[in-house]
């Protein structure tokens, strides 16, 4: 409805982020991280740590569409590594490949460009949030398509309950909040 989709467009009126209604859950809204300078600057601080502990080696930060690409830019930035793109189908230019997922309502599939990692390439992806984890785990299969190493996987919000993390097996996630 006109009002349901209204409400996941609002800021959150809770300390948690949580918005009513998609699929049946909360919706969980990081805008307020985008918003608030500090929180921001936080935010990649944490990510930064992670890898720059537990993953030095990383040549690459690849992230999704469309919030990943909020976050990955600045963190490589950081790191002094290249940012690639993982885009929804039909949204690159030039030869792409890609891959076919479920979403927790019907299907999907994400695309990169043909020439964006080089074999063995060392790569972290990045999102905002872990739901399902088809998105993510498609993600990794397209980088494995493209012969990249995939190191693991971060998102700022991980959502417990739907186990996303299983999914990603054996792929690791790191994840900052978990719900
Ligand atoms: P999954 O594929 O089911 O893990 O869903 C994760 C993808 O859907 C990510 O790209 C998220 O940006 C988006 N997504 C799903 N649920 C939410 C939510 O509650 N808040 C923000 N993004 C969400």
């Amino acid at each position: 409805s006109r009002s349901g989709r209204r409400s996941l467009g609002r800021p959150s009126t809770t300390s948690s982020g949580a918005c009513p209604g998609i699929a049946g859950r909360s919706y969980r809204d990081i805008c307020p991280i985008l918003k608030d300078p500090g929180a921001l600057t936080a935010v990649i601080d944490l990510f930064e740590e992670h890898v720059r502990q537990t993953h030095p080696q990383v040549e690459l930060i690849v992230g999704l569409d469309a919030r990943g690409f909020l976050f990955g830019p600045l963190l490589a930035q950081r790191l002094g590594v290249g940012f690639v793109l993982v885009r929804k189908k039909g949204k690159l230019p030039g030869p792409t490949v890609s891959v076919a997922y479920k979403l927790e309502y019907g299907e999907a599939e994400v695309e990169v460009q043909e020439d964006a990692v080089a074999p063995g390439e060392k790569v972290l992806l990045i999102d905002d949030l872990l739901a399902t984890g088809g998105t993510l785990c498609a993600a990794c299969e397209l980088m494995k398509k493209q012969n990249a190493e995939v190191m693991g996987c971060m998102v700022i919000i991980e959502l417990k309950e739907l186990n996303g993390v299983e999914k990603l097996k054996p792929n690791t996630l790191f994840s900052l909040v978990q719900y």
